[in-house]
């Protein structure tokens, strides 16, 4: 049995989706720039179309608003870099968290090496960051504030209609990275008032290598990627029609579908760690246990084992995990957002993520259930800590 549950790392992509792209692939293969004949134009008015179809899937009062990106993180790279610079005049001051993903992160330590001066937030043992906290963080330099709308590790959902209200009263520019959140909640950038917002396609599956920045009108934002005048002069580079186009169609099924879909998924996650829970002692569930969790995330420290471990066995079981983000494996040091919600750094090494999707089902959340518990057991047969605990010494 071959069973994928790191849908937090990537999901499948979904059958309309490759639909919706093999005619931009095959027969309006035209530069959506090239507009003195028929196969250019098509593209560019298809390109209009969806464009104006994501708009409306997010909630965007203006078509004008979505940028289409290489990824989730160019998406999070621009806005960051982007709206620094543009805004460096006013002030060199942003405020984040210590639970963002690499590419906020790291985007902001590359601004702390080039003048900016950056405020990370801690969060609280469930991951959550307060809007009090944010508005706290607020100086007279504070030109930028992210947070993101989902954690990608433990599965937080922020508050961040609070937060969005905090930076419209200070008149600061909110960006939230959304890549977790789109097609797992509802997601709409006029009720939440975000000025920015950060989605990726491969995560609510459609095809990896497109994303969307939405910009409110009105945001000072610098180019990240200089060149051409594709993106209304904001970002070169000939559109991924192809992309755009699964990255469309998945967003707008993943919209339609999201009460369904979070219904089971919601399933399938407590089904999970109602599992784990009972078949497995000295484990502690990472993340929030209410209607702040994500439907699809599961996180659990194992005390006692190493993560990494725990990977390999399933994965000689067909069940495909992660420990804390895949883009932080290969290092080793223990995941910042396990960090940041205070495990100590030895039971931080022994977390696994396990992330369901739409597809999944109680078959494979028993199989997880069946064959985990012995692996735990066997990871921890070898352990001298263990030993003691076994014996029932303290
Ligand atoms: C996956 C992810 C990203 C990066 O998106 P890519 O399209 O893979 O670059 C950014 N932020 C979060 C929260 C993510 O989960």
């Amino acid at each position: 049995m071959t069973v994928y549950m790191d849908n937090n790392a990537t999901t499948s992509l979904r059958k309309e989706a490759l639909d919706a792209m093999i005619p931009y692939y095959t027969d309006i293969y035209g530069n959506a720039s090239s507009k003195f004949y028929k196969i250019g134009r098509d593209a560019e008015q298809a390109l209009y179309k969806m464009r104006e179809n994501v708009a409306k899937s997010i909630g965007a009062a203006n078509v004008n608003e979505i940028y289409f990106t290489s990824s989730g993180c160019e998406a999070d790279n621009w806005a960051i870099k982007g709206a620094a610079f543009a805004n460096q005049a006013k002030g060199n001051h942003i405020i984040t968290t210590k639970i963002e993903h690499h590419a906020i992160l790291n985007a902001c330590e590359y601004l702390e090496k080039h003048g900016f001066e950056v405020t990370y937030l801690d969060v609280d043992e469930y991951g959550c960051v307060s809007a009090e906290a944010v508005e706290k963080a607020i100086t007279d330099k504070t030109i930028l504030i992210s947070v993101m709308t989902a954690n990608n590790e433990i599965g937080t959902i922020e508050p961040i209609k609070e937060i969005s209200e905090v930076a419209k009263r200070h008149k600061i520019i909110f960006h939230t990275d959304a890549v977790q959140a789109v097609g797992h909640m509802p997601v709409n950038v006029q009720e939440t008032g975000v000025d920015m917002l950060s989605l990726s396609a491969h995560k609510f599956h459609g095809p990896k290598g497109a994303g969307v920045l939405y910009i409110r009108n009105g945001v000072r934002i610098d180019n990240l990627i200089h060149g051409g005048g594709q993106e209304r002069g904001k970002r070169a580079a000939t559109e991924n029609l192809a992309g755009i186009a699964g990255l469309d169609k998945a967003l707008e099924l993943a919209v339609a579908e999201l009460g369904k879909n979070t219904a089971h998924m919601k399933k399938m996650r407590d089904r999970l760690i109602e599992g784990i829970k009972k078949n497995i002692p000295y484990c502690r569930l990472n993340g929030p246990e209410d209607e702040r969790r994500l439907c699809n995330n599961v996180n659990f420290s194992f005390q006692y084992v190493e993560g990494e471990s725990i990977l390999m066995m399933l994965d000689m079981k067909g069940v495909a995990a992660s420990s804390g983000s895949a883009c932080a494996s290969g290092s080793l040091d223990p995941s910042h957002v396990l960090l940041a919600i205070g495990l100590p750094h030895e039971i931080a090494h022994g977390s696994l993520r396990l992330s369901v999707s739409e597809d999944t089902t109680a078959e494979e959340v028993d199989y997880i259930i069946e064959v985990l518990p012995p692996i735990i057991q066997r990871l921890r047969d070898m352990s001298p800590l263990y030993e003691g605990v076994a014996k029932g010494d303290k």
